[in-house]
């Protein structure tokens, strides 16, 4: 397609961040000619192909080279310009750079990932139009809000973050006030300058509503009701483009987020806080998969920005990395932790009953004392909440003849069953059939659900708790909430409203239920089955569990004086196979610390992270023997080479993934693992090359994609 710009007499070259395909081999950066220099950061609409694409320009030492008359023949000028925009800083760029070199990833994807979608389809026209609509900011220090008093311990770890540099892990415990500690210092960051930003991210947005109106409640009468935004994956494309466009331009000060938040451009931005940063959500796990709390530590360091990551159970990773000095450790860990143990005017932590299910005749579901316990809380008008950690009616339906099982044909998994609408529905693929009426196989009708899931675990109780009627005559309400009770917009927020105005009595679901709700009049939460996770082949599994039932624990008993009305103590109920496993016995003691020095003592004794660094390869091919053959020639490759850091980097053999086929694709994988992050950035950064020559032998034609996974979260 022959170019009508005409051709002033001098030209720039500028280098241009596009996204271009991965493993494109195209390089992260694209020259373009334009009439006059531009500074980098500011937002070009460029030809690519046949397309038209938005790109980001960028530094590079030929920037300043003036072609005289004589530019290049094959290089194409800009289109547009998106003026009015302020360009992207140095900071944000430094970012985006850093996250690409850190996760393997091309300069420009990451680039453009970044931005929000509608950038993307926007011409300098529209995007001034756009720009001309924002309001001004109004700020107005008549309504300063006046602050709820703090603990003492709240005063020690927020006069602690004022004064020193971090990053800080804030352990507190469930209800220790961390929300307050994270409000105070952001109030002290936009009280420093008229253009400070803070952002605070939590896990998912949408679960956690409360935050939103908290921050709102605090600053907006001061600052303007424009001056705390969102961003999220949930929001629209004109939203998020909204809320990025206040953030960029320095309107909004403070960003709340889930981790896709760690990319906004924040030219004041004076704090990064990340609340249960021990949440895995904060690792993304397609395109780049990059960590959001590890960027917010290495952003706040590169923009000189406070970073505070918050839990009531750390990543053993953030744990170990805050160790105080001793005397065979002088140096201690790299960031300060700040202690804040007590609940606030929420009684006490709950007691931990554990129920010993060997004890328990087999196929039991709800022991005795479990169900009594519950029984009588709803006789009371307490609430109780039931969790269990697998969605739909039974993980898979057998013939009890023939022993057929209810396999996806598509994936090395089981089709589960879903009661409610008679479905075999598969959790990796989607592969979605009817539930036979007699067994495919033999023709028996005799097709039985083996083990279960919430949707019957919620029936099941409702058959048990037939008769138990509330303190007004009325029976026992059960309610569920999981992925698929939530399905439709709008259903988690109704669903919790329900709980909230005590309109349930028994709530039964997985882990979504856990987390961050402040339910008040909850006394008893009961984990019914957690064993499977101390078994895992993943050795997270038990960090995940204890931080997953800490949490969970931590929603019983939240309003203290509700407590004291009720005189009666909150419980935590596990039933188990092994009571004495040391994920319960901490539980028992709510005792984190104890937790983690058993687990770290573990990871050390074995050389796995945080006391090493790893990375996964990933294939997928039609067949393993293509899939795992693209590994092992990728791998005897980087030997032949020597590569650098591979003195260092141990490659394992590739092997199958726990899952092995999903959707008819095999997957192989392959774990390099490091006792040195720099040897393994540069090996793998070396190795990216060679992985490109093996994809491209023909020997490897059968392999469909290859991916990179730094510091992986699964195993
Ligand atoms: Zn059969
Ligand atoms: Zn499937």
């Amino acid at each position: 397609m022959p170019n009508k710009t005409p051709v002033p007499d001098t030209l720039h070259t500028i280098a241009v961040a596009v996204q271009t395909p991965a493993h494109s081999g195209m390089g992260d950066l694209l020259s373009y000619l334009a009439p006059a220099p531009l500074p980098a950061g500011t937002l070009v609409r460029v030809p690519l192909g046949q397309r038209e694409v938005l790109g980001v320009v960028w530094d590079t030492p030929e920037t300043a080279q003036v072609n005289e008359g004589t530019a290049p023949l094959n290089l194409r000028p800009i289109s547009s310009v998106l003026e009015g925009l302020p360009p992207l800083d140095a900071a944000w760029r430094d970012l985006v750079a850093f996250a690409a070199r850190y996760y393997q990833r091309s300069l420009g994807e990451l680039a453009l990932s970044a931005l929000p979608p509608q950038l993307r389809d926007l011409s300098p026209v529209q995007l001034a139009r756009r720009l001309r609509r924002t309001p001004a900011v109004e700020s107005n220090t008549q309504n300063a809000t006046k602050n709820i008093a703090t603990t003492p311990e709240q005063s020690k770890a927020i006069a602690q973050i004022s004064s020193e540099n971090g990053p800080f892990v804030l352990f507190g415990s469930t209800g220790s006030g961390k929300t307050e500690v994270y409000l105070r210092c952001v109030q002290q960051v936009l009280e420093q300058a008229p253009h400070t930003q803070a952002l605070v991210m939590v896990p998912e947005i949408n679960l956690t509503p409360q935050l939103e109106d908290r921050f709102t409640a605090r600053f907006a009468p001061q600052y303007g009701a424009q001056a705390v935004v969102s961003l999220h994956s949930g929001m629209t494309n004109p939203q998020r483009l909204k809320n990025w466009l206040a953030a960029h331009t320095g309107q909004a000060r403070i960003v709340l987020g889930t981790r896709m938040a760690i990319f906004a451009s924040m030219p004041g931005l004076r704090l990064i806080v990340v609340d249960e940063e021990h949440d895995p959500s904060y690792k993304q796990q397609e395109g780049a998969r990059y960590s959001a709390r590890d960027l917010a530590v290495w952003r706040g360091r590169a923009q000189n920005a406070k970073v505070i990551l918050g839990s009531a159970t750390p990543s053993l990773e953030s744990w170990h990395a805050s160790r105080p000095a001793t005397a065979q450790d002088p140096e201690g860990g790299r960031y300060v932790r700040l202690h804040m143990p007590s609940r606030i005017g929420q009684g006490l932590l709950p007691r931990v009953r554990r129920v010993d299910m060997t004890h328990q005749p087999r196929r039991t579901v709800f022991s005795a004392p479990l169900l009594a316990a519950i029984t009588e809380r709803v006789a009371r008008g307490e609430q109780s909440m039931v969790l269990l950690n697998r969605r739909g009616y039974a993980p898979v339906l057998q013939c009890a003849d023939c022993g057929w099982k209810s396999d996806c044909p598509h994936c090395s998994a089981h089709q589960v069953f879903h009661k409610t609408d008679r479905t075999l529905r598969c959790h990796h693929c989607g592969t979605t059939h009817r539930v036979p009426r007699s067994c495919p196989t033999c023709g028996s009708p005799d097709i039985v659900p083996l083990g279960r899931g919430t949707e019957q675990l919620e029936e099941q109780l409702g058959q048990l708790m037939a008769g138990v009627l509330r303190p007004d005559g009325t029976p026992a309400r059960i309610a569920r909430i999981d992925a698929d009770t939530t399905r439709l917009k709008g259903a988690l927020q109704s669903q919790l409203a329900q709980v909230h105005a005590g309109e349930v009595d028994v709530l039964v679901g997985t882990q979504m239920i856990a987390k961050g709700h402040d339910f008040r009049r909850i006394t008893l939460v009961a984990a019914v089955q957690p064993d499977g996770a101390l078994f895992s082949s993943d050795f997270r599994a038990a960090e995940r569990l204890f931080a997953l039932l800490m949490q969970a624990a931590g929603r019983a008993g939240r309003d203290a004086a509700y407590m004291a009305a009720q005189g009666s103590g909150c419980e935590m109920w596990v039933q188990t196979q092994h009571p004495k496993h040391v994920v319960f016995e901490a539980l028992r003691q709510h005792d984190y610390p104890a937790f983690a020095e058993q687990q770290l003592a573990e990871r050390a004794a074995a050389a796995m992270p945080p006391f090493a660094y790893q990375a996964l390869v990933r294939a997928d091919a039609r067949s393993q023997e293509v899939a795992q053959g693209f590994l092992r020639a990728a791998s005897t490759a980087a030997h032949t080479a020597g590569l650098p850091g591979l003195e260092h980097v141990t490659l394992y053999p590739p092997i199958p993934l726990t899952i092995q086929r999903v959707a008819n694709v095999e997957r192989a994988q392959m774990l390099i693992e490091s006792p040195h992050r720099a040897a393994l950035q540069r090996f793998l950064a070396a190795w990216q090359a060679v992985l490109q020559t093996t994809r491209a032998d023909p020997a490897h034609k059968g392999l469909l994609r290859w991916l990179v996974d730094v510091d992986p979260l699964a195993i």
